[in-house]
């Protein structure tokens, strides 16, 4: 393919779909450190969607893309086409059982369509370095293992999740969000920091689940995982997380967050 052969191999890269925001741009910033050549995909895999209105109504931002993809430093913008990923029939990649829960469950197919354009991606570009935001932390899961795998030459590098000052998490899907809708979603970012709060585990999941069905969120799951095997965590996870996503206003979003839960075996708090 002539256009990928414009992208210097062992560039840093940054796939997403595009309509771009700070979270990308802080992708491509971490990206820069790693290689002077950052190349960043804009790419609606019609795979990884299950739901043909949220494919079409996915939201496009060609020229703002352009300018900020520039200003945080990328070096190359590519628009694949759906004929230039997938010519004959793609090699499907399986995203495995766990690909079948949390996400997997609501979006049947996810994971699968993610693993087959990542995969497909990085054969195509050939990256040294990829980088992926926490944000998806199952996606970011599900793709180091495929890599670790399949292309163990490509070194995964996971970035924080940007937030905006209210602690929503920066989303492309934030935009179809009405002003209420989008006050409504800050609950997310609360409900993870007071589950955050609680010095256990049953509490951090029991206070996260209140919260949040006391509200406009309609939870699809809420659930404190290991984030080292995402095993549901018990009282002797070390590295705990908190997973959430469901809907507000028929929009999807989904959140996440490390648990540094104050345990603290003197003090039991009742
Ligand atoms: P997307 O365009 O939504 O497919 O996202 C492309 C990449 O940007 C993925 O690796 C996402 O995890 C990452 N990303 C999306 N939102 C954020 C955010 N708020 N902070 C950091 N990374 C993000």
């Amino acid at each position: 393919m002539k256009i990928q052969r414009a992208i210097p191999s062992a560039c840093a890269f940054v796939p997403t779909m595009g309509a771009l925001h700070a979270g990308h741009q802080s992708l491509i910033k971490i990206a820069r450190q790693y290689c002077d050549d950052v190349a960043i995909s804009v790419f609606i895999n019609p795979l990884q969607f299950e739901n043909k209105d949220d494919y079409e109504k996915y939201p496009k931002t060609p020229e703002l893309d352009v300018t900020l993809a520039r200003d945080a430093g990328a070096t190359i913008l590519w628009r694949p086409e759906v004929t230039d990923l997938y010519p004959d029939s793609p090699k499907r990649i399986s995203s495995g059982e766990l690909g079948k829960l949390y996400e997997g469950v609501s979006r049947p197919g996810h994971f699968d369509g993610v693993l087959t354009v990542v995969n497909r991606l990085f054969e195509l570009v050939k990256p040294k370095f990829a980088i992926f935001g926490e944000k998806d932390f199952q996606q970011l899961f599900l793709i180091k293992d495929m890599a670790a795998r399949l292309h163990p030459e490509i070194n995964i590098v996971a970035a924080p999740t940007i937030r905006e000052e209210s602690g929503l998490a920066m989303s492309s899907r934030n935009v179809r969000l009405s002003d209420s809708g989008r006050c409504d979603a800050e609950i997310i970012a609360r409900a993870l920091n007071t589950a955050n709060s609680e010095n256990s585990i049953t509490t951090a999941r029991r206070e996260l689940r209140n919260q949040l069905n006391n509200s406009n969120f309609k939870i699809d799951y809420a659930e404190i995982i290991d984030s080292d095997t995402f095993a549901v965590a018990d009282e002797s996870t070390t590295k705990p997380r908190a997973i959430v996503a469901g809907w507000i206003e028929g929009i999807r979003l989904i959140d996440n967050a490390a648990l540094t839960l104050s345990r603290n075996e003197n003090l039991v708090r009742l």
